[in-house]
């Protein structure tokens, strides 16, 4: 019988513990506060907005939003970052993707205080994770599927595990966490040869690309576990994920449904980032 990687499950769980962590820091006289910064009005990036505001409003965690116009130059978002740097009652700051194309993502993404990285993207942060280290801002994605495959007792140790998509936001920070736990793990790309081959030896596949059904029963051993990150929108509004889940589940000992799986986790994981931010900022200030 193949079981449903419920996101709402784990994220409840999750809800729960940190509500317990937001009590401890209001007990030490602190509110978190998130600045969020979007460029222009696109709809993606507004939708993502919302879904984080209404997390953060669950939890108690303050945010505010500048918003600037699509015509913004670089310089005025890096003198606003600056201060925002320098704030002490900001604890994390997001910044809103994608960004209009006179922009740098890799500049303005670095100019982020490495203790108020919340989505775990600063150069900084990322190498922690390639050192091993779990105490940085990690990205939400990624630890969305590790809090899933934790719930769910998936044994990562010895684990021949493939990573289909290799962006800096989701595959390379989870192929660097499920090495950190002991995994063997392959990341495949587009140049990757023989995909099916491939994925089809693998006791764990996860698949992050944003092609709908890319990954069909072909790829899938009998008794695998699939952890489906994709998500494409069709004509209609509906999502789908990269897997075609209605054969796929034949064959999976465990399965995410998308939607319902990995996104439900990932604003959760986005909490729990700036409450980690948030204790880090008030051990730093007790020892300061
Ligand atoms: P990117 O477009 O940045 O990366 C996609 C990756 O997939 C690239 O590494 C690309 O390789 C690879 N890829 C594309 N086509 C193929 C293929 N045919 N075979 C093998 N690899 C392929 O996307 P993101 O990493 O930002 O997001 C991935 C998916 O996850 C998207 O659908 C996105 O919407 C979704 N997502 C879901 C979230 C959630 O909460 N559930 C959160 C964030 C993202 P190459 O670069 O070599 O072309």
């Amino acid at each position: 019988m193949t079981i449903l990687m419920v996101g709402e499950k784990v994220a409840k769980y999750k809800m729960d513990y940190l509500m317990d962590e937001m009590t401890y820091i209001r007990k030490k006289g602190t509110l978190p506060r998130v600045e969020i910064i979007r460029v222009g009005q696109k709809e993606d990036a507004r939708h993502y907005e919302n879904a984080i505001k209404r997390k953060f409003d669950v939890l108690g965690i303050r945010h505010h939003e500048s918003v600037f116009p699509e015509d913004v130059k670089q310089h005025e978002i890096i003198h606003f970052m600056k201060k925002t740097n320098d704030d002490p009652n900001i604890h994390g700051i997001i910044l809103l993707r994608p960004l209009p194309k006179h922009l740098s993502e890799e500049k303005l993404t670095s100019m982020i205080a490495p203790e108020k990285d919340i989505e775990g993207t600063v150069p900084f942060n990322i190498g922690r994770l390639l050192y091993g280290e779990m105490d940085g801002l990690i990205a939400c994605t990624p630890l969305a599927v590790m809090e899933l495959l934790l719930y769910y007792e998936i044994m990562l140790l010895g684990a021949n595990v493939v990573i289909v998509g290799h962006s800096s936001i989701v595959g390379k920070p989870l192929t660097m966490m499920l090495l950190n736990e002991g995994a063997t793990v392959s990341t495949a790309h587009i140049h990757t040869k023989n995909l099916e081959e491939i994925t089809s030896e693998a006791d764990i596949v996860i698949s992050a690309t944003g092609k709908r059904g890319l990954i069909t029963k072909k790829h899938i051993k009998n008794g695998a576990v699939v952890v489906d990150v994709g998500i494409n929108v069709d004509q209609y509004g509906n999502v789908h994920g990269d897997v075609l889940f209605d054969e796929v589940i034949e064959k999976a000992s465990y399965i995410t449904p998308v939607p319902g799986g990995v996104g439900a986790v990932t604003t959760t994981m986005l909490a729990s980032q700036v409450v980690k931010a948030t204790k880090q900022a008030l051990v730093k200030h007790k020892k300061s």
